[in-house]
């Protein structure tokens, strides 16, 4: 008699999936990590990291504008004898809702004191106007404000706009309706707060009493940001270095070069001699340049496949492309754009070739 075949061997958990454990923890001298629940595909927590100096506390990344991810981290504060009422400094690393969302609860928090939120200068451009558009248009009174499916039928689709590759971005994307499920205003809480101080490359920003240089790293978003001590060796990597999912890579922004902007960014990591990394996702790890490399290789390889796929396919559109680059249960939006950026990156470098059919980009590669 065989013996049964061998289970197939479970796949490890990445670490960004993992639902949060409900504990601050002290991840570098000083440096608290508190996961707050996210709940997006692939992504069970945002870690938002707390750091104490005499007159407060400084959070890099509140989560998420929900009730459930305020209380989290007043929870996980209270449990360690610190008050969610004595945040004084906000840091965002970059224009993602489910980095800057709790950062209305904390501003409107009674007795909380007035917040410093630090960005970079790009922070939110484009996407601010388009959701100030929404909020002054005529639609946006009490009524629909009162009634979901007038939010959703009627407002958010104005939050459409024209793709570069041609056609118009997706219909209100699901975490909209999530919030406005529970109550929350969404096209106010997700619209990106304005900063009270905008930082750039090399600015130096003292949090915890320790002095963090900004790294401009730009690529996942145009306006992201890393933080780096070097007494520590500390690096706060945000979304631009995660220990084991690569980022998005979106075509929707100013930069007409988001890969090539971001194979530099990653390319800087290099010089940062990181003992500790701090991801906005996911668990500390201390490789910062190794796990840069393997990010840049991951896109390298995903520009052999494009490569591949235009010999098949000849002059098509962005969305074929995307076709043979991502399985199905992919396809939409967020893949077109990562597609984009592929294929501007090739014709930027004179590996493929653009032409315009009825305002839809075909490319030649
Ligand atoms: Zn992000
Ligand atoms: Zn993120």
């Amino acid at each position: 008699m065989s013996s049964p075949p061998a289970e197939p061997a479970a796949k490890p958990e990445k670490s960004e999936s993992r639902a949060p454990d409900g504990a601050a923890e002290e991840v570098a001298p000083g440096i608290l990590r508190v996961m707050l629940p996210v709940g997006l595909p692939g992504l069970g927590h945002v870690n938002c990291y707390v750091l104490e100096d005499a007159h407060g506390l400084a959070l890099i990344d509140p989560g998420l504008a929900d009730g459930g991810s305020h209380t989290a981290l007043a929870d996980q504060l209270r449990e360690v004898g610190l008050d969610i009422a004595d945040v004084h400094t906000v840091v965002v690393t970059h224009s993602h809702f489910d980095h800057y969302g709790g950062l209305a609860r904390l501003r409107n928090l009674e007795g909380g004191r007035d917040i410093a939120v630090v960005t970079h200068r790009n922070f939110g451009d484009g996407w601010r106007e388009a959701y100030d558009e929404v909020l002054e248009s005529p639609e946006v009174d009490d009524r629909a404000r009162a009634d979901l499916e007038i939010w959703i039928d009627e407002v958010l689709p104005k939050l459409r706009r024209p793709v570069p590759w041609g056609g118009l971005t997706d219909g209100p994307p699901p975490e909209f309706i999530r919030f406005a499920a529970v109550g929350i205003d969404p096209t106010s809480t997700l619209r990106p707060p304005d900063p009270t101080h905008e930082v750039a490359d090399g600015d130096r920003l003292l949090l915890g009493g320790l002095e963090w240089t900004v790294i401009h790293t730009p690529g996942h978003a145009d306006d992201h940001i890393c933080l780096w001590n070097g007494e520590l060796g500390v690096m706060f990597s945000g979304d631009h270095v995660l220990p084991t999912i690569t980022p998005h890579i979106g075509g929707l922004t100013a930069d007409a070069d988001p890969l090539g902007s971001f194979f530099d960014s990653l390319d800087r990591m290099e010089s940062y001699e990181s003992t500790i990394v701090l991801p906005a996702h996911g668990d500390p790890f201390e490789d910062l340049a190794g796990r840069a490399r393997d990010i840049a290789a991951h896109h390298r390889d995903r520009l052999d496949r494009v490569r591949s796929i235009g010999e098949e396919i000849g002059s098509q559109p962005v969305t074929s492309y995307m076709q043979g680059l991502f399985r199905e249960r992919s396809w939409g939006q967020m893949a077109a754009s990562e597609t984009y950026a592929h294929l501007e990156w090739l014709r930027l470098r004179g590996d493929a070739t653009r032409s315009e059919s009825g305002g839809t980009f075909h490319y030649d590669v």
